[in-house]
């Protein structure tokens, strides 16, 4: 969801001041021994989670991460399908360069929340579930498929920072429709995880400006081709409506190009938690 992205930008601080308190209470209940915390909350304080697209060289380039680690925790009984793990991998492999893998950590997660999420929530409660900072010897992507709902419940999935992303199985299986009964809610699950990843990649037009005119203009931040994984439609409940045949699951080559041209540095990229 990208108008959301686009509002949300600048909040990093606000938000580790908020998952600073957080972090201190969940200190003091389960008794972590005080070093650690002391050592991890100066990590924090330290920290910005960024804007979508604010790890976007990380992962293209090699330099500083040769390896990805993507963590995947979800409600129990909302683990996400197979083919939409090995989907994501190959599609991440074909754009970033880590030369050591990608390797994908799945949790069965209980999240404090189960009715109502908001970008704030998901930022929240998506930092004090990650097993680990973003960026330290390997790269940390981080989805959480919780039960409940976006507060906007037409929104399948949210990009929220630079490294967090929900998904929201139970507005994916609300997406399926008996007017287009080929495509399933594995199909949606397929296409959403890759679009929002594809936000995390800056796509499209998040933290640099295209050569190319595919961004479309009353859908920021989204691509105006259905044949785009980053068509601004994948995303919402009505997904099902937007698509005769299948639907996307492939950046298109605008998207490539945008990426390969941000990796070789010809397209300036903004907002970077690491430069090479
Ligand atoms: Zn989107």
């Amino acid at each position: 969801m990208v108008s959301e992205i686009l509002e949300e930008r600048g909040c990093g601080q606000y938000m580790s001041n908020r998952r600073l308190t957080g972090f201190f209470l969940s200190c003091m209940m389960l008794s972590i021994p005080m070093a650690g915390c002391t050592s991890e909350i100066e990590e924090i304080l330290g920290e910005s989670w960024g804007v979508p697209g604010g790890l976007a060289l990380a992962c293209l380039r090699d330099d500083a991460y040769r390896e990805l680690v993507i963590e995947i925790d979800h409600a129990p009984g909302y683990n996400p399908e197979s083919s939409t793990v090995s989907l994501l991998k190959e599609r991440l492999g074909q754009v970033c360069d880590k030369p050591d893998g990608i390797r994908i950590e799945l949790n069965e997660v209980d999240f404090s929340e189960t009715k109502t999420w908001t970008a704030d929530k998901v930022r929240d409660i998506g930092h004090e579930t990650m097993d680990s900072s973003p960026q330290t010897s390997v790269l940390r992507w981080h989805v959480i498929m919780p039960e409940g709902k976006y507060s906007d419940e037409s929104v399948l999935g949210v990009a929220v920072d630079a490294s967090t992303i929900a998904l929201f199985s139970d507005s994916i299986d609300d997406a399926t429709s008996i007017f287009n009964p080929r495509i399933s809610d594995e199909d949606i699950e397929n296409s959403v995880m890759v679009h929002e990843f594809g936000h995390l990649l800056g796509l499209v037009n998040l933290v640099y400006t295209s050569p190319a005119d595919h961004e479309d203009s009353e859908h920021p931040g989204h691509s105006n081709n259905e044949d785009s994984v980053m068509y601004w439609a994948v995303e919402t409940v009505t997904i099902s409506a937007w698509f005769s045949g299948d639907l996307p699951t492939e950046f298109d080559q605008d998207d490539l190009d945008d990426l390969e041209g941000m990796k070789s540095g010809d397209i300036t990229t903004s907002d970077q938690l690491w430069t090479p």
